[in-house]
């Protein structure tokens, strides 16, 4: 178990906390959702209230090492200061001497947000130099970004471990528990919902998934690169060529036991191409013509996949099963939404985890009709596979034979 911030006295402190602020952002550059700035808010408002000075770090979109003017974290600030009664300011750079003016002269009780953390090459990369510029900002390390808990950065990796007191934030807490939980007493049968286009990231953790769920459903633009290692037509739809291989060797691994282990859509909804006004059609597995792109999973796939669904006492869903920001392409995703709710209510547990999905249950309003909602789709997967977080596994283990400082 790992400590959290109520284990540590905050009065006079500089707290720097790590935070997800990768909120989507509209057209015009405001903050579209503001649901990631809300789940931290205990978190910042506890540690404000107790006396600490509050730093905040956080990253937003890929600028890939550069400054990018429509990343800046700017946006964020003006949200955060309507959603709280402190002080916040903002600072346009995370390292540097403005940076150390500003959090010196930060008094308790106020919050600063530094700019965009992925603007230095530093940050993904985990460069020792510039972890050790970001923990200068603070004498307590606080991570409430389960989000990106997965990932071995600077701000979640390399500067924590530069702290004598490294603790979870509320959110980090919550997310730990409740996955842990379910993890530690699965109940079976546990079907994993997989969707959405990251093949790369997604297909390869499949393998390490067998081994821990009963069955896997797999849709979306993931299910392509499937179709064609079993040497179907897949048309132009989305394919990962270099995963051709593993795709076969886990089709096989699937076929071997006595029930099937991987369960791939058998029919799509193609189109031309891939907008609202597009011709559009279903056609069976293998058969999607040389032009054509699938953009859906469609009726037959979703009765297979509800049926299955309905079987399992645990359910973990990420990904969408088509392009569901298109309106006409999102009816599998709906479908397999309400699959889930529909099995919760007979008492499965489900865990949907990753912004798609959780994006397309608040669109139908089914959000709070599942299990648990989690902030992070990458590191809820990688925990569901057995992995170790390197942004959890550096704080602070809670020492069981000292009592820590219980302030509830
Ligand atoms: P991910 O981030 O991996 O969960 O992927 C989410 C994205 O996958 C969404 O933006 C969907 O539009 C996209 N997606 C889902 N199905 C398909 C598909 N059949 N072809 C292309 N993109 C898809």
């Amino acid at each position: 178990m790992k400590k959290t911030l109520r284990d540590v006295d905050l009065n006079e402190r500089k707290v720097l906390m790590r935070v997800d602020f990768n909120v989507p952002l509209s057209r015009d550059g405001d903050v579209a959702d503001d649901t990631r700035i809300r789940a931290t808010l205990p978190s910042i408002q506890y540690a404000a209230d107790n006396g600490a000075a509050v730093v905040l770090m956080s990253h937003l979109g890929r600028p890939k090492g550069k400054r990018n003017r429509s990343l800046s974290l700017k946006v964020v600030a003006y949200r955060l200061a309507e959603l709280i009664s402190n002080p916040v300011k903002f600072v346009d750079d995370c390292v540097g001497p403005e940076v150390d003016e500003k959090i010196r002269s930060l008094a308790p009780g106020e919050v600063l947000l530094l700019e965009n953390v992925r603007f230095y090459e530093g940050e993904t990369a985990n460069d020792p130099a510039f972890a050790q510029k970001l923990a200068s900002h603070g004498d307590i390390y606080v991570n409430d970004a389960f989000g990106t808990a997965h990932r071995a950065h600077a701000s979640t990796a390399g500067a924590p471990a530069l702290f004598d007191i490294k603790v979870a934030g509320f959110l980090m807490e919550k997310e730990l528990r409740v996955l842990g939980g379910l993890l530690a007493e699965v109940r079976r049968p546990f079907v994993a919902v997989l969707g959405g286009a990251k093949v790369s990231s997604k297909i390869g953790l499949i393998k390490n998934l067998l081994n821990r769920v009963d069955r896997i459903i797999i849709g979306g633009g993931m299910a392509y690169t499937f179709f064609k290692a079993a040497g179907l037509e897949i048309g132009q739809s989305l394919l990962d060529e270099n995963f051709l291989p593993l795709c076969r060797e886990l089709l096989e691994i699937s076929s071997r036991g006595k029930e099937k282990q991987i369960f791939l859509p058998v029919d799509s909804v193609v189109v031309r191409e891939v907008s609202v006004s597009s011709e559009l059609k279903v056609v069976s597995t293998g058969d999607i013509p040389e032009d054509w792109i699938g953009v859906d999973i469609a009726d037959k796939s979703v009765d297979i996949f509800r049926r299955e669904i309905l079987r399992a006492k645990t359910i973990f869903w990420n990904g969408p099963m088509g392009v569901f920001e298109i309106p006409p392409f999102a009816s599998g995703t709906k479908q397999i939404a309400r699959a889930l709710v529909e099995a919760t209510e007979k008492g499965a547990t489900s865990v949907v985890g990753g912004g798609d999905s959780v994006a397309a249950l608040n669109q139908l309003h089914l959000a709070d009709k599942v299990t648990h909602l989690s902030t992070g789709g990458g590191a809820s997967l990688e925990l569901l596979e057995g992995k170790k977080l390197p942004g959890v596994e550096v704080l602070d283990d809670v020492n069981v034979s000292q009592p820590v400082n219980d302030k509830r």
